[in-house]
């Protein structure tokens, strides 16, 4: 099959203390389960081959390999990680100047994958694919999906033997805070500076050194992190080695989109504490931003300015992720002069929607109707409070350009899964159009909008690796 992809790596070319480079492992039958059209055109890409995207064929102009980085998990250090199953093919310069990394993931083992097999299995490929191409039609910077091959080979996990897959995501970068974290945690001083001249290069070029990208990239996580509370999603696992310089999403492992809304709201399986919670994002983004600041203060000759350079960045996160949020949940309300005097109207409407479990998409998506009040059992508090609301003088296009009407919900992706183990990719399918225009009316698509029934709720997400 012909494929040409335009490699124009950079990456590779950085010390050899970044990566080790190899080549993916090679799969029995590379089957195209999803291929983006659209994507890939803007990525110059042309044509097309399933034992590419397997691992099986490295294309012309690729320079294979395995990123090092470390990071804080659930608030612990971990000095070692790196991609442990995913290999980076190179990148591309897309068609509006961009430059984009090309990764598989699920590629098989390389040295950073201690006891890992370095694969990954159909459902959290699908996962991924679904849920990262739906936060981008939502408007809210995210790694891509460009294709999903099944292997033809089995991969093992708690469940038993599952159909293996491999997905390709398109990054920015991948660069995260782990990157960083790794180099000032061993002292590799060179090393580090190296980094962060090359993110400030590639993601914020108008950063004043060190401390203008740890300003920038604050700037990227706050706007990012209200951008995922004005949809009701939870990333699940928002360690450092899983937050990114460039501002996009990353890692969607056992990340969800809640249904009925509540402030403590958790999936994960792994995340017995809630230190992942809804509510909890904006706190944990700023304590990711203090790690990020923690390993640049090592490029400074004079620690204690920098220390104090660095703490002044890290301490105004807080209000610019107030501030993005005020404008976020102002606009849900058709608010488009919102001021912090709006807030405690705002508030008052979660707390409603929180006490009586109204559906968090549904809710703002018919806020502007009569049916707004049949989410509520407590419809005379609604009442109450709609009244307030309306003498703001909401407008209603504002709203139905920010409350989409549709989400990639939970209950309705393990079917689109367990169709897929069996054969069916039409449930996908019919996902990913729906998905496509979330701020649009498609009545072809009601029975996607429905909250699950109790027998249909998902209780945890798994990091399904
Ligand atoms: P993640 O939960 O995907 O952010 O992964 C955390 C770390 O574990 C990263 O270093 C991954 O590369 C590694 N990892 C996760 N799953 C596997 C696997 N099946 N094989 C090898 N490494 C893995
Ligand atoms: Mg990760």
């Amino acid at each position: 099959m012909s494929l040409h992809i335009p490699f124009d790596n950079s990456y590779a070319t950085l010390p050899s203390g970044f990566f080790s480079r190899l080549d993916p492992t090679p799969v029995k039958d590379a089957q195209m389960l999803a291929w983006n059209e659209k994507l890939a055109a803007e990525l110059g890409i042309e044509g097309t081959d399933p034992t590419v995207f397997a691992g099986s064929r490295v294309p012309d102009g690729a320079a294979p390999l395995a990123q090092l980085y470390a990071g804080h998990q659930f608030g612990s250090y971990n000095p070692q990680l790196g991609d442990g199953r995913a290999i980076l093919l190179g990148e591309v310069v897309d068609t509006h100047g961009e430059r984009r990394d090309i990764q598989l993931k699920g590629s098989g083992p390389t040295p950073y994958s201690r006891m890992g097999d370095g694969r990954a299995w159909l459902g959290p490929v699908l996962r991924e694919y679904v849920v990262s191409e739906a936060m981008h039609a939502l408007g809210i910077p995210t790694t891509r999906a460009l294709a999903a091959v099944a292997t033809g080979e089995p991969v093992y996990r708690e469940q038993g033997a599952l159909p293996g897959a491999v997905l390709t995501r398109v990054a920015s970068s991948h660069l995260r805070v782990g990157t960083f974290q790794i180099f000032a945690h061993r002292g590799q001083i060179d090393e580090l500076r190296t980094l962060a001249d090359y993110a400030i290069a590639r993601h914020h070029p108008d950063a004043d050194g060190p401390m203008g990208l740890l300003s920038a990239v604050c700037a990227a996580q706050a706007e990012l992190v209200a951008g995922w509370m004005s949809v009701g999603f939870i990333h699940g696992v928002m360690n450092t080695d899983n937050c990114t310089i460039s501002g996009e999403t990353i890692d969607y492992g056992p990340c969800a989109f809640m249904d009925a809304f509540h402030e403590g709201r958790v999936f994960s399986s792994i995340d017995q504490m809630g230190r992942y919670a809804f509510g909890n994002q904006p706190r944990i983004a700023v304590w990711n931003m203090a790690q990020l600041a923690t390993a640049l203060i090592q490029l400074f000759d004079d620690k204690d300015q920098a220390v104090k350079d660095a703490t002044a960045i890290v301490h105004a996160m807080p209000q610019q992720l107030e501030d993005a949020w005020l404008h976020r949940f102002g606009a849900k309300l058709g608010l488009a002069d919102v001021t912090a005097d709006d807030q405690p109207l705002i508030e008052d409407l979660l707390n409603l929607m929180q006490a009586d479990g109204a559906d968090f998409t549904n809710t703002f998506a018919a806020l502007h109707t009569d049916a707004a009040r049949d989410q509520f059992t407590d419809r005379d508090a609604f009442d109450t409070w709609a009244q307030r609301w309306s003498q703001r003088g909401p407008a209603v296009d504002l709203m139905q350009r920010t409350n989409p009407r549709i989400i990639p919900r939970n209950h309705r992706i393990e079917t689109m899964i367990e169709a897929a183990v069996s054969g069916d990719m039409v449930p996908f399918e019919r996902l990913m159009s729906a998905l496509a225009t979330p701020y649009d009316v498609h009545s072809d698509f009601d029975d996607l909008r429905r909250p699950p029934t109790q027998a249909e709720i998902v209780p945890a997400t798994f990091c399904g690796t």
